[in-house]
């Protein structure tokens, strides 16, 4: 009978020492195995080599990790990159890698597939497979770190690819605090962001739980709309999501990310931005407009540029930062919206 290895990825320091004694071995051993995964990005116990041959045996024997396996790269004609990840059931997740000037961007992912079913989400179509484990949401980052050239560079974090990270709470958090622990990645929680379409109560712990950046994926001004695009929003209505927003404990200068998609004749007339601009009224709001991105099988489109720039124009004139978001990677259908863990066909 095959025995179940322990996941030791996404372990904290405490844990993984805890472990390694648990094992009959020295804590340090924990200690210098978490250095290999989170620093030196190790594959397998092969390649700690300041392990002696006959304990790297053991290890492998009994502890797991590299859940992921990379099937395909897409290379967008913006530079930008989708990964295409096999999880070990068979189920496949997409991270997005986007370069910018002086550093790069990763869009990951925390569940394959989705249960939220917003209506201009491919990945929303499928209905939710599973949450990913701690370690398959931090093996994305440590995976794309391991095909990069300059690992250095990628710095931010983005919890916006396939899944809401707020239904698969404990684990996002987990993953999150490997990402921002001085023994594991390392990265600023400045440069986290999560992204939610608005679970309120799981909104409020992360609040109190970690200081990094919320995104809420807001989509209309009012509650019809809403109700029509996410159904999220029968249970949790924007009365109720933007008096969260307003309470949610944000550190000094730092605002609350709303993700507006603009769909043709659904959000985008002039009424929908003046209720915009009413809903979030005296808030340190950022407000990225996105214009929707087309699929082939989708009844949406995309407003004309007229109507985008008539839209941004109104929320600049009530003092709103606005910024038209480029979708980076359309062609590889990379952009917001668009995943699908496609690699399932290939
Ligand atoms: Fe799920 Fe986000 Fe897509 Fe909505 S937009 S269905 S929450 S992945």
């Amino acid at each position: 009978m095959e025995t179940i290895k322990t996941d030791i990825m996404a372990m904290s320091v405490d844990e993984i020492e805890e472990w390694a004694s648990g094992m009959g071995l020295e804590a340090y051993r924990g200690r210098q195995i978490r250095h290999w995964l989170m620093k030196r990005l190790a594959r397998s116990f092969d390649e700690m080599t300041d392990i002696k041959k006959p304990l790297r045996l053991l290890l492998k024997e009994s502890a797991d990790f590299d859940f992921l396996e990379k099937t395909n790269v897409l290379l967008s004609q913006d530079g930008t990159e989708k990964y295409l990840f096999r999880l070990r059931d068979g189920n496949m997740i997409e991270a997005v890698h986007i370069h910018e000037k002086d550093h790069s961007t990763l869009c990951i992912s925390s569940q394959a597939g989705c249960a939220m079913g917003c209506r201009f989400c491919l990945t929303g179509r499928q209905g939710l497979k599973r949450n990913l484990t701690a370690s398959e949401i931090l093996e994305q980052v440590i995976q794309v770190k391991r095909s990069v050239k300059e690992p250095e560079r990628l710095t931010n974090i983005v919890l916006m690819g396939m899944g809401e990270p707020l239904a698969n709470y404990r684990n996002v958090l987990k993953a999150v605090g490997n990402l921002i622990s001085s023994d594991g990645m390392n990265l600023s929680h400045r440069k986290i962001t999560l992204s939610t379409c608005g679970l309120i109560p799981e909104m409020k712990r992360l609040g109190r739980d970690i200081g990094i950046n919320l995104a809420v994926s807001l989509n209309a001004a009012d509650d019809e709309t809403r109700s029509y695009l996410m159904p999220v929003n029968r249970k949790y209505p924007l009365s109720r999501l933007i008096k969260t927003c307003r309470e949610f404990p944000l550190p000094n200068r730092r605002m609350i990310t709303f993700e507006y998609i603009l769909i043709r004749d659904i959000n985008d007339r002039e009424k929908d931005a003046i209720n915009l601009c009413s809903l979030l009224s005296d808030m340190r709001a950022k407000i990225n407009l996105i214009p929707f991105n087309q699929s082939s099988d989708s009844d949406m489109a995309q407003p004309s540029m007229e109507k985008i720039l008539n839209f941004q124009k109104i929320l600049l004139d009530n003092n709103f930062t606005a910024i038209i978001r480029k979708s980076k990677g359309r062609d590889i259908m990379a952009a917001c919206g668009q995943l699908a863990g496609q690699a399932a066909a290939s």
